[in-house]
């Protein structure tokens, strides 16, 4: 018998994340210098050069444990946010704040709720526990969210053995969103044992007047957990730094599983440095909303659907044609993301990029198609 039979069996089975094609592979491999990466939602504005200046003082002292309470971050996202400091778990990521949320409360007696075409890590952080998943089916294709979150059918796969439900909104790849009014009626319907996850990764990113802000409803439910990160719109993805809101009961809890120093000292520093420059985030607002439309208006003008998104990609229907379009974007030197690994054989997922990656890609897919 070999050493591998021996790992856990969910651990075996387990397929690992595929992420965006990184740019230095591609250029490698064509031998390029100007290779464009639309493929992991990454903010082409960069980041704040207030996060700039506080890196290099921060670098100077690598040397130190980083603070293993973030302290400075929490106070500054307590003040932003309007929580208290012991509301706050800090993630290497946000990715990292789910892990935990799975981790404290899944094993193989438990179970998982998640929508289909629900973010991939979700599908991972349960099965690494050895949990069940109950995947609800999403909206069909003709709903005004196609291929989003079906709440109702999330509530109807609740079993007695469910103890986390992960809820994207947006979605990631989708880009589907969900209304606070249903969002809340949702909430209030979910037995209070169970842990909700709302992942409002994209949160900075919205724009509509229906789009709730999660954090008002955890006075009312201590069972809620909100997610969000530094990884999109503050453009330090790099850094790997998220977090969650929560009860301080369960921000108690994450913190007895979480890795003592998950947050690391240039990650601390950025994110802090990150948080005070507004006009930033929304100049990357408005840049993102003119990209989309952008976007919008060329598939359009080319008869290519797309599903309407919230957050700071668009996920295009090329049908059949999907994979040779990668390809032949790659080729060009233009990564963008397939979505098979969601069985969505038939979309391509495209990050908003700047006004001159976007119109590259065009002039691309011009040719391609
Ligand atoms: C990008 C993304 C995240 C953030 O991941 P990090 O670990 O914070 O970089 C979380 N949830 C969704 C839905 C995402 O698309």
């Amino acid at each position: 018998m070999s050493v591998i039979d021996s790992a856990l069996s969910q651990i075996r089975q387990l397929q690992p994340y595929s992420p965006g094609k990184p740019v230095e592979e591609l250029e490698r491999e064509l031998g390029i210098g100007n290779a464009i990466k639309l493929a992991s939602n990454e903010n082409p504005l960069g980041f704040s050069p207030l996060v700039a200046d506080v890196l290099t003082r921060a670098s100077k002292h690598v040397e130190l444990y980083p603070d293993a309470n973030a302290y400075y971050l929490k106070q500054r996202l307590a003040q932003k946010l309007g929580v208290e400091q012991n509301q706050i778990t800090i993630g290497n990521g946000s990715n990292d704040v789910l892990d935990l949320v799975a981790r404290s409360f899944l094993d193989s007696s438990a179970a998982a709720v998640y929508s289909q075409y629900a973010f991939m890590v979700y599908a991972m952080v349960v099965q690494a526990c050895g949990a069940k998943a109950q995947v609800a089916e999403a909206m069909g294709s003709d709903a005004a969210q196609p291929y989003g979150h079906d709440l109702d059918a999330m509530r109807a796969v609740i079993a007695d053995n469910t103890a986390v439900i992960f809820i994207a909104n947006p979605n990631n790849p989708t880009g589907t969103w969900l209304e606070s009014d249903k969002l809340k009626s949702f909430i209030e319907q979910v037995p209070e044992h169970i842990v909700i996850v709302i992942d409002e990764a994209y949160f900075e990113y919205v724009d509509l007047e229906r789009y709730p802000n999660s954090l008002q409803w955890l006075d009312q439910h201590p069972n809620l957990v909100v997610t969000r990160t530094f990884s999109k719109i503050y453009g330090i993805a790099g850094l790997r730094i998220g977090y969650c809101v929560s009860s301080p009961e369960l921000c108690d809890l994450f913190n007895r599983v979480r890795q003592p120093f998950n947050g690391n000292t240039l990650a601390l520093a950025a994110a802090q440095a990150a948080l005070d420059d507004d006009a930033f985030v929304e100049q990357s607002r408005r840049s993102n909303q003119q990209g989309l439309q952008f976007m919008q208006a060329w598939f359009d003008k080319h008869g290519l659907d797309y599903i309407p998104s919230a957050g700071n990609f668009l996920t295009v229907r090329f049908g059949g044609d999907s994979a040779r379009v990668y390809q032949s974007l790659l080729e060009r030197g233009i990564i963008v993301r397939p979505v098979a690994n969601y069985n969505m054989t038939d979309f391509l997922r495209i990050s908003v990029g700047s006004k001159p990656q976007l119109e590259q890609m065009f002039a691309a897919l011009e040719n391609i198609l």
